[in-house]
């Protein structure tokens, strides 16, 4: 039987981020599984905004690291990932926005984020498609970018195949082997793996597999989605990207085209039972091409963007998330069971804090002081959860309609 030290499921951002940050931290033989090709799950669906500014000064601290790993992931593999650092605009209206937006400067101005409070007439020139109510109010992060979640999530997997990670593609993993109060490995279709650990990194799949040794993960794949225009003169990749929390909507470059997205009022989910085993796979029926959620968010957008009312929409990508009922993620041991780790409940935020959640769960199985605090994480902070409970599935589903920042 091969045995590792720690074996990651999910050849995804996080499998990969976590797989890095153990090689890093000599972590001893780390296997990582990947039912299909790496790279290639929700992680290269995503938007890839990576917005630093954040209400939870924790959370800032996890989005830093996930730069700092771009850069060392660049160092290591000799190849650019491609970060475009447009910097991030916020543009708030109503009052109630606007204080928020005050409280998130007020935060991320203590976590050491630049920013700048920015007047309409530069930001008109700086962002051309932008149209500005009277009296909203701007800040500006000039550090922020975006990154293509494919490059991201192979950059790390890359990095940690330099330092000695093994990575076995086509490899499903059917069923953690679970002896009494232990995870002892994993099982395939072909042989049984042991290891003194195991990352559940599943993505959207993590909670089938937990769910199968009585490990209720709490959280629901949820959609997530995005259209982009066609292109336009006042379209350029050098532009920042913007956050319109009275739209409920962001948008950025895409190259000379415009990618939006919109949290909609009633966010569409897929109960966990019924994934199909790879994204492209996944339908929906609740508006299975978008255009109800586009028709629901367009008027309040083409406040800002009234270009929405003529321009062609060239693509639609919808993938899933994970969400959870309050935002967090879902890291680290389940109480009562040795050996076993989750790395997921990503609440659409796990390109940007995949390097956070890296360096915080391969603290967790080495023993390290952890750089932020796990407590908000704990996979038993609702108590005992039934994830496939339909009940369950639609607090989750509400958890990201009234999510408004990026
Ligand atoms: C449309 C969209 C836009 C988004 N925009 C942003 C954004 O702007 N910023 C941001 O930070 N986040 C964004 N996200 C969220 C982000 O994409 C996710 O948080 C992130 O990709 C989650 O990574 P993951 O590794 O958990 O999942 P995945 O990338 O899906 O990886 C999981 C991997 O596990 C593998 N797997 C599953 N089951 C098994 C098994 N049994 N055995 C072996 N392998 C298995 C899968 O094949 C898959 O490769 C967006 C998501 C979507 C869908």
């Amino acid at each position: 039987m091969r045995s590792y030290d720690v074996i990651v499921i999910g050849g995804g951002v996080l499998g990969g981020a976590v797989a890095f940050y153990l090689a890093k931290q000599k972590a001893g033989r780390i296997l990582l599984l990947e039912r299909n090709v790496i790279a290639q799950g929700n992680s290269s669906l995503a938007a890839g905004l990576l917005t630093r500014g954040r209400f939870k000064p924790d959370l800032i601290s996890m989005v830093l690291e996930t730069y700092a790993a771009i850069h060392e992931i660049e160092t290591r593999t000799g190849k650019s990932l491609d970060t475009r650092r447009t910097g991030c605009m916020y543009a708030a209206v109503s009052p109630e926005h606007q204080k928020n937006l005050r409280e998130l400067a007020a935060v991320s101005a203590q976590g050491g984020l630049r920013m700048e409070w920015e007047d309409t007439a530069r930001v008109s020139q700086l962002i051309p498609w932008l149209h500005l109510p009277r009296g909203a109010s701007l800040l500006f992060m000039p550090e922020d970018g975006y990154v293509d979640g494919y490059l991201l999530a192979s950059g790390y997997i890359k990095a940690a195949r330099l330092l000695g990670v093994e990575v076995n593609e086509n490899s499903p993993v059917s069923a953690l082997v679970r002896q009494g109060d232990r995870v002892t490995g994993v099982r395939t279709a072909h042989e049984e793996i042991s290891a003194a650990t195991v990352v559940d990194a599943a993505g959207v799949w993590a909670g089938l597999l937990a769910h199968e040794i009585g490990v209720g993960l709490p959280m629901a794949p949820i959609r997530s989605h995005y259209w982009i225009t066609d292109s336009h003169r006042s379209f350029s990749p050098n532009q920042p990207f913007v956050i319109l929390p009275d739209a409920r909507a962001y948008a950025r470059p895409e190259f000379n085209h415009l990618l939006f997205g919109f949290r909609e009022k009633k966010s569409a989910s897929i109960h966990p039972a019924n994934l199909p085993v790879s994204i492209n796979g996944i339908t929906f029926k609740q508006d299975p091409r978008g255009w109800d959620t586009l028709m629901e968010g367009a008027p309040k957008l083409s406040l800002f963007f009234p270009l929405i009312e003529e321009i062609k929409i060239t693509s639609y990508i919808r993938g899933l998330s994970n969400y959870t009922p309050d935002g967090n993620f879902v890291l680290g041991a389940f109480p009562g069971l040795e050996g076993f780790i989750a790395a997921t409940g990503c609440a659409g935020a796990g390109i940007a804090m995949s390097g956070g959640i890296g360096r915080l769960v391969s603290e967790l199985i080495t023993g390290q002081q952890p750089f932020v605090d796990p407590t908000p994480h704990r996979i038993d902070r609702f108590g005992l959860i039934d994830p496939q409970d339909p009940a369950f599935i639609q607090i989750c589903a509400d958890a990201r309609s009234g999510k408004v920042t990026g």
